[in-house]
């Protein structure tokens, strides 16, 4: 077995909505990124690259290629996922937090649990979602940008 973990961070920006988990959000801001910004679906594809010792996400996907700008972000957690299933390996579970002074994400979290197991390839009950906020202290308490952690632990495939 091995294990993995990522995090990662987007400032908010003038908008109307984010995308956290492969979910579109109503939010009175936008996500400031080179991609969709979404820091959940980035923090997986981390948890994932650093289990299979495979790098992280900006060197296999530089912010400075034309071609991703604006990516819908669950695109590129299914290139790492070939990536993960090119090692004989497949996810056993999955643990994530989103740390976000606002807007909610509780109403959220079901679609994204659903979204993320489809993209990983295993069942709901496999995967976890958390939401918190820091009380408001912190670039997350004052709103300006939001952050998520995730756990992966991968299997291999044919175990
Ligand atoms: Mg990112």
């Amino acid at each position: 077995m091995r294990i993995g973990h990522g995090f990662d961070a987007h400032r908010l920006c003038e908008g109307d909505h984010i995308i956290i988990g492969g979910v579109r959000i109503p939010h009175t801001h936008g996500m400031l990124a080179h991609s969709d910004g979404d820091v959940l679906i980035h923090a997986i594809c981390d948890a994932l690259l650093g289990a299979i010792a495979g790098g992280d996400i900006g060197r296999l996907f530089p912010d400075t290629d034309p071609a991703l700008a604006g990516v819908d972000s669950t695109l590129l957690l299914e290139r790492v996922m070939q990536e993960v299933v090119a090692r004989a390996y497949r996810v056993g579970n999955l643990d994530a937090t989103v740390i976000a002074q606002a807007p909610r994400m509780q109403p959220h979290i079901e679609a994204m649990r659903e979204r993320i197991s489809g993209l990983l390839g295993v069942r709901v009950d496999e995967v976890n979602v958390k939401a918190t906020t820091t009380e408001k202290m912190g670039y997350t308490g004052r709103g300006e940008g939001i952050s998520a952690h995730a756990v992966v632990l991968l299997m291999p495939s044919d175990g």
